[in-house]
């Protein structure tokens, strides 16, 4: 490393200090965040360098890989099963439309899963090429932070290097967590169960967040027997009330047994696969048993606490609203900061970051109106606050309307599954509040929402807006009366 050098020099009566490094950035992690601060500070003119350990494609033991969780092993690959496994409903649905299929329709998991990972290589690649093309230079290896301006590198041979930089990014993003219970060490995670070798034909499932749900859909519409268990009454916690009773009553109508209110105690291997106990008394066998119990941030080979970087307890860098972390030089952005964990939400950040530092334009991120979907089958997708969040936030009363039908395709292919929309509305601006939706297309017809919005649209103004017909998406500007009328601080109801 040429390690900080200071330049005396005279200007008029005073010492300039200035100070030289290796790069004005150093960014570690090249995920959704880490690439994004890395090109948009490098296109204000910054000397950027970022580092990211290789990955290999069909094997979850090595964790990086340029692009991050979200490109490798997370939200593009999972949306390629998801598109996958939606076809099963698509080839029930499609005999009375008149379509003959001949029986059995096999489905070659293999096939699938080597498109996939062609696609995410490519994905890979593609992600370099933007790094270089915008100036970054790319290291490969593992960083670690060794002082308020240094930076170790371990590349893939073993061997060590330093670099010095003005600033440096953290930018490492999050991993599963395992819950510790014998046999834990049988189960897999969201890691590999997107690259398993074999299709596993009975699945348990523990937990019911997004990646629970998204899985339980992605395995059972391709023919997998499926059991998801979970500690609440209702899967997704977070999100609406009556949203989760739809998600949940959807789940089981396409054929994933719930479990609620019940948690795995132990797994032990046999001969015929892992059985699988609960604290219900309940026994299973599984082929694959996944759990998907949560995230956290990948901080723990970074040194920070060593150099004045001060962690949450959950072991999540503290920020400022900037994202600068308690050392003025280190900076954090996406999942590793434990904000609001989605992919835009990183990009978001990244972006922000680097105007604050280097355009000349200090910005903040905006939490507010975050649009996101769970791509269960068929999707959840929200934006805005849920009915309960508006009752606990709001002074006055909340008008809430919803909207309960049979998707007109519903109702040639005789599938018994509605969709459900909602509209959340503060009774004293007319605001449009919260927005969500169950239902086929659900996250394409979900940011035009989040566009209305974060522009402050009001129930008079969706209401003056014209109808596409026919489409479920009509529906958002159509629902007249209202269903119901709810104090601040009072039980929301749920009559579906
Ligand atoms: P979530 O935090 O969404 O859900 C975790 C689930 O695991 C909850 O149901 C929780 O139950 C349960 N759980 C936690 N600990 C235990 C335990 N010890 N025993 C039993 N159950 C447990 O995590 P995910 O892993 O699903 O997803 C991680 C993050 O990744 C999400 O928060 C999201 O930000 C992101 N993500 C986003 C996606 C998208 O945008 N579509 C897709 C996938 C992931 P309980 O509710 O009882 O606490």
């Amino acid at each position: 490393m040429s390690r900080k050098m200071l330049i005396d020099g005279e200007v008029g009566n005073s010492t300039v200090e200035e100070a030289q490094y290796d790069f004005d950035l150093f960014v570690i992690g090249a995920g959704s965040g880490g690439v994004r601060a890395a090109r948009t500070s490098a296109g204000f003119g910054a000397k950027v360098a970022i580092c990211e350990l290789p990955f290999h494609p069909i094997s979850s033991e090595v964790i990086g890989g340029v692009g991050g969780t979200c490109v490798i092993r997370g939200c593009v690959p999972k949306k390629i099963l998801v598109y996958g496994a939606s076809f099963r409903g698509e080839f029930e649905d499609a005999k009375n439309f008149g379509w003959e299929l001949r029986e059995p329709i096999e489905f070659n998991w293999k096939k699938l899963l080597h498109n996939k990972t062609q696609e995410i290589i490519r994905l890979n690649g593609i992600y370099k090429r933007l790094l270089s093309s915008s100036g970054v230079t790319m290291l490969e290896g593992e960083g670690k932070v060794i002082d308020s301006h240094g930076v170790e590198l371990t590349q893939p041979d073993g061997a060590k290097r330093q670099y010095s930089a003005k600033h440096i990014l953290i930018a490492t993003g999050s991993r599963a967590q395992r819950p510790s219970i014998p046999g834990q060490e049988l189960a897999i995670t969201s890691d590999e169960a997107l690259s398993l070798d074999e299709f596993p034909k009975r699945v348990v499932i523990l937990g019911a967040g997004y990646i629970a749900v998204e899985f339980a859909s992605i395995w059972r519409g391709m023919g997998a027997t499926v059991d998801l268990f979970y500690r609440k009454a209702l899967p997704l916690r977070g999100f609406d009330d009556e949203m989760r009773t739809v998600v949940a009553r959807n789940l089981e109508g396409r054929g994933i047994k719930l479990h609620p209110e019940r948690n795995l105690t132990e797994l032990i291997k046999t001969e015929d696969g892992i059985r699988v106990l609960t604290d219900h008394g309940e026994e299973l066998v599984a082929d694959a048993v996944l759990f998907a119990t949560g995230r956290a941030s990948n901080t723990k080979r970074l040194n920070l606490e060593a150099v004045g970087v001060e962690l949450d307890k959950t072991g999540a860098v503290k920020v400022d609203e900037y994202s600068r972390t308690t050392v003025p030089s280190i900076w954090a952005v996406g999942d590793v900061t434990n904000r609001m964990n989605l992919t835009p939400v990183a990009l978001m950040e990244g972006t922000c970051f680097s105007k604050t530092v280097f355009g000349g334009q200090p910005s903040k991120p905006d939490y507010n109106h975050i649009p996101c979907a769970v791509f269960c089958i068929p999707p959840l997708s929200v934006v805005g606050l849920s009915e309960q969040q508006a009752i606990e936030q709001a002074n006055g009363d909340i008008l809430v309307f919803t909207s309960t039908f049979t998707p007109m395709k519903n109702t040639i292919s005789g599938r018994q599954e509605k969709s459900v929309m909602k509209l959340v509305v503060d009774s004293e601006t007319d605001k449009v509040i919260g927005a969500s939706m169950c239902g086929p297309d659900a996250p394409e017809i979900m940011q035009g929402i989040a566009v209305a919005l974060k522009c402050g649209a009001t129930k008079e103004q969706f209401d003056s807006t014209v109808g596409i017909h026919p489409s479920a998406a009509e529906e958002f500007v159509t629902m007249r009366s209202v269903t119901r009328r709810v104090s601040a601080g009072s039980k929301p109801k749920t009559n579906l």
